[in-house]
């Protein structure tokens, strides 16, 4: 008989913020004004979170967050747009802030950030899962022995996951829920 626990795990940009289209790139908002006036949290992110609640399951923040690194968003700045990501219902958030060249274990699609979850809540990886939108998230979950979810972007209609949702109140993200058992 185990009591460990079971998560979700959600990526922050493009599954909880808004991307910006920036020259033909998608990019997370660099600014607390980019974030405020162009970006923003995406519709249904509570409502995602509480879903994922609701069935017992802690939903956990797992997301890269290197810009701060690059120098492409100042600490003041970053730590703003967090306080917004912040007030949602999340039990837990872990960031990579490291850069490419570090060669940190954390980095998605490195596992590091869902292991470090793992250890800290007791959680059981192969009845959990994670939801991105990119193959970082994807391979994260994989190498993480957890189901991999992909919120259906534009950008990622290639890619390969155990499933997949058209958006943050799809019916389909409960039922997915239901199955990892
Ligand atoms: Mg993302």
């Amino acid at each position: 008989m185990t009591n460990k626990r079971k998560a979700v795990f959600f990526d922050r940009d493009g599954v909880i913020l808004k991307m910006l289209c920036k020259k033909g790139r998608m990019e997370a908002p660099q600014s607390i004004a980019e974030f405020r006036e162009q970006s923003g949290i995406i519709p249904g992110a509570n409502e995602a979170i509480q879903t994922a609640r609701d069935r017992g399951f802690l939903a956990i923040l797992a997301t890269n967050q290197p810009d701060i690194h690059y120098g492409e968003i100042t600490q003041e700045d970053f730590d703003s747009i967090q306080a917004e990501v912040a007030k949602l219902p999340f039990d837990d958030i872990f960031i990579c802030f490291h850069g490419r060249e570090e060669g940190c274990d954390c980095k998605k699609p490195k596992p590091g950030l869902l292991l470090q979850a793992a250890k800290k809540w007791d959680i059981d990886l192969s009845k959990s899962c994670m939801l991105g939108d990119t193959e970082y998230d994807t391979g994260a979950a994989t190498s993480a022995g957890c189901k991999s979810i992909l919120l259906s972007t534009s950008y990622n209609t290639s890619l390969g996951a155990d499933y997949r949702i058209a958006s943050l109140t799809d019916p389909r993200f409960g039922q997915i829920l239901d199955g990892l058992v």
